[in-house]
């Protein structure tokens, strides 16, 4: 890490993927961490996921 560069730019560019899991079907899928501040979609039964609570540590 290096300090050169604008830290606004930096922190665009390295988006941390979020594991969720669903709480319908069990299914587990990644999404990035930008996402993460709205419901998600699942994509194997279309329910509607919370990332904030149902994310797979
Ligand atoms: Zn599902």
């Amino acid at each position: 890490m290096t300090d050169q560069h604008c830290p606004g730019f930096e922190s665009n560019k390295t988006l941390n993927e979020v594991k969720i899991k669903c709480p319908e079907c069990g299914k587990e899928w990644g999404i990035f961490s930008d996402e993460a501040e709205k419901m998600a979609k699942c994509p194997a039964c279309g329910a509607a996921v919370d990332p904030k609570t149902c994310a797979v540590k």
